[in-house]
């Protein structure tokens, strides 16, 4: 399966293609974990994708598709994958229409985690990511059984720079006005599906499931 997952900042989005991409055997594409490896790197596309992530807005089209290009021609991501924060932009969305026809697949579903905007403040500025191995937890939607230390390995749990309330209100902004346009293009070829993601974190894992069984 080919599947993209849509949604804002907070939405959700991580911890569920996580969950998703395991279940399916297919590898877990995050724009936002690629571009925060190279930060922490300190390669020359986190230092340049740094000033963007930074301040809420979007690394240029140009870069991030050449990344995203790159990443699709392995060979993992020919019986599926799990897109998790792209395309957001209708020039990504061209350019990934371009990079599967070379490669010769299709998009099986577009699943759209909706939120309303006043959950998604919380959700992001509650959030703690593991310096280790990636984990997303909530400080009180799914708390650490210690906090700052990862269930799961024993990491560290931080706060991302860009996760304070007024970087999520500018995401918030650009994901309405430059992302939400994509729902309308996938619509017109019949892969939206949308899910309710203001619901416990199972219940939205398998109305997704089911979302995905439909669309197979
Ligand atoms: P996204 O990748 O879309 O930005 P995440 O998966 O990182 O979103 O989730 C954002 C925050 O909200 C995380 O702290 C996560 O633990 C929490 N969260 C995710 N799903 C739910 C849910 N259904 N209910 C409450 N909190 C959630
Ligand atoms: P979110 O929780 O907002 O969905 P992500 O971890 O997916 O966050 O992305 C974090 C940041 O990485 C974005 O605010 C943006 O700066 C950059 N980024 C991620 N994906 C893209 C993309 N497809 N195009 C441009 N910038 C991106
Ligand atoms: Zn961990």
């Amino acid at each position: 399966m080919h599947i993209i997952l849509m949604g804002p900042p907070g939405a959700g989005k991580g911890t569920q293609a996580v969950l998703l991409a395991g279940q399916e055997g297919i590898p877990h594409i995050s724009t936002g974990d690629i571009f925060r490896a190279h930060m922490s790197q300190g390669t020359p596309l986190g230092k340049l994708a740094k000033e963007y992530v930074d301040a809420g807005k979007y690394v240029p089209d140009d870069v991030t598709n050449a990344m995203v290009r790159d990443r699709l021609a392995q060979p993992d991501c020919k019986k599926g994958f799990v897109l998790d924060g792209y395309p957001r932009t209708p020039e990504q969305a061209r350019a990934l229409d371009e990079m599967l026809a070379e490669l010769g697949l299709a998009l099986d579903a577009v699943i759209n985690i909706d939120v309303p905007d006043e959950l998604l403040v919380e959700r992001a500025v509650g959030r703690r990511v593991c310096r280790s191995c990636g984990a997303t937890y909530h400080v009180r939607f799914n708390p650490p059984r210690e906090a700052g230390r990862c269930d799961r390995c024993g990491g560290e749990l931080y706060q991302r720079s860009d996760d304070q309330e007024e970087k999520v209100a500018v995401r918030l902004n650009l994901y309405h006005s430059q992302t939400t346009p994509l729902l309308q293009f996938y619509k017109e070829r019949g892969l939206v599906r949308t899910v309710r993601g203001d619901q416990p974190m199972d219940q939205v894992t398998a109305d997704i499931k089911e979302a995905v069984r439909a669309s197979r």
